[in-house]
């Protein structure tokens, strides 16, 4: 498979499990009962402030359990601040069509009004586009560290001098990229700046459940200011218990995947991530040069593990629907129809068998726009059937009628 699953390798798989049944009575709400989970915490958001870019650890954050929790977070405090101020009614928010869906939930939960803008030919937010969607109700910009469907990373720098000129919010969604730029660009000087030592920058999102190897329901937040951070928290006093006093958005936060998240970091290390990194570009390399000489084309120029790839003259969706057939788990796209693939270092053993069944199917493969279109579900291979619905939402809907509970 080729999303979902971020695996480090059996005994770092082990060290997570241990830590996690260790903790898992534990709830991560109270840092008074619990100062070691609270300590755990605070130590996986000091380890990552230095990652993202805050080197003297200015600002500061809380672990999420995850993206979209982060994204929610990211959304409320950025309205509650310009709210604050006088500066918005309501709220409205910039993004691409590439950011991911999690902020279109968190606007809606958020009631903020939303612009999407296109992505320009490198298949990044252009600058000059999200710029003329600015409006007075403008509070934040939404830019990607890499994006989701097309693994680019949209011009940070650029984005930043803009939410400056025009005194608004810029946060980076870099759920999936946060850990290998931020490991990557201590080595490498091809890293482009993502972080909070971008001007601009008000807050990141990293996902420890991806490319950090901790345990799923595990992300973190971080801050350019104190200020904006405390806009996240939740503070009741009138209820019949007691006091309220949460840093985010759940009630009882899990210590397990905490303490599991900050195990897994202590075992890798700096540079147990570097080597893993640096194994999976060299495996993301063999299969896009195998993938070249079988006619696959990357989409603009990916600089992580994730990268789309279409076909000029074969229907790549058709070649998914063979490729299932050999027990391969295949992650399709739209706008354009490509293949998707976030490589692993488990890929590197699979990798010839991979290129040969991908040379086989592509070979009896018709002509790009051959299949049916069908609903493409992200982190899904099962297609929806539109066909007896009135719309595509609605046979979504379904499908999650028919799968949970
Ligand atoms: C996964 C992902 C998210 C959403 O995170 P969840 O942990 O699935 O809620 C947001 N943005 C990007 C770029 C992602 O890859």
């Amino acid at each position: 498979m080729w999303s979902l699953v971020y695996h480090a390798g059996e005994t770092h798989q082990r060290v997570l499990v241990d830590a996690y049944a260790e903790y898992s009575a534990e709830n991560a709400l109270s840092p008074t009962a619990f100062p070691s989970v609270a300590r755990m915490e605070s130590e996986v958001v000091q380890m990552l402030l230095p990652l993202v870019g805050d080197v003297q650890r200015q600002g500061g954050g809380t672990m999420t359990s995850g993206g979209t929790e982060t994204a929610i977070l990211s959304l409320k405090a950025h309205r509650d601040l310009a709210r604050e101020q006088g500066r918005v009614r309501r709220g409205h928010v910039i993004m691409s069509v590439a950011t991911h869906p999690a902020f279109h939930k968190a606007a809606q939960l958020l009631d903020l009004e939303v612009t999407t803008v296109p992505v320009g030919p490198d298949y990044t937010a252009e600058a000059s586009s999200l710029q003329s969607s600015v409006r007075p109700e403008t509070i934040l910009m939404v830019a990607s560290a890499p994006c989701y469907p097309y693994g680019a990373i949209d011009p940070i720098s650029d984005l930043g001098a803009l939410a400056l000129e025009h005194d608004i919010g810029l946060h980076v969604d870099a759920c999936l990229g946060g850990f290998f730029l931020g490991i990557r660009r201590h080595s490498y000087d091809d890293v482009p700046p993502f972080g909070l030592d971008v001007p601009g920058v008000t807050s990141i999102g990293v996902d420890l459940h991806k490319f950090g190897y901790g345990p799923k329901g595990t992300g973190a937040i971080l801050y350019s200011s104190r200020e904006l951070r405390r806009r996240q928290y939740f503070a009741h006093t009138g209820w019949a218990g007691g006091t309220l006093a949460s840093p985010s958005l759940l009630g009882t936060r899990s210590a397990g995947a905490i303490a599991a998240a900050w195990a897994g970091l202590h075992h890798l290390g700096m540079s147990g991530y570097k080597d893993i990194f640096d194994g999976i570009i060299e495996t993301r390399d063999r299969l896009m040069d195998g993938m070249a000489s079988l006619g696959f084309k990357a989409l603009g120029n990916p600089m992580t593990p994730v990268f789309a790839a279409t076909h000029a003259d074969r229907d790549v969706h058709y070649v998914a629907d063979r490729m299932e057939e050999d027990g391969w788990r295949m992650d399709r796209q739209q706008s354009p129809d490509a293949l998707h693939f976030i490589v692993q270092p488990r890929h590197a053993s699979v990798l010839e068998e991979f290129l040969q069944d991908l040379e086989q199917a592509s070979e009896s493969a018709p002509p790009p726009g051959a299949s049916e279109a069908k609903g493409l579900i992200y982190g899904q291979t099962s297609l929806v059937d539109r066909a007896s619905h009135r719309s595509l939402e609605s046979a979504l809907l379904d499908y999650i009628d028919e799968n949970y509970g």
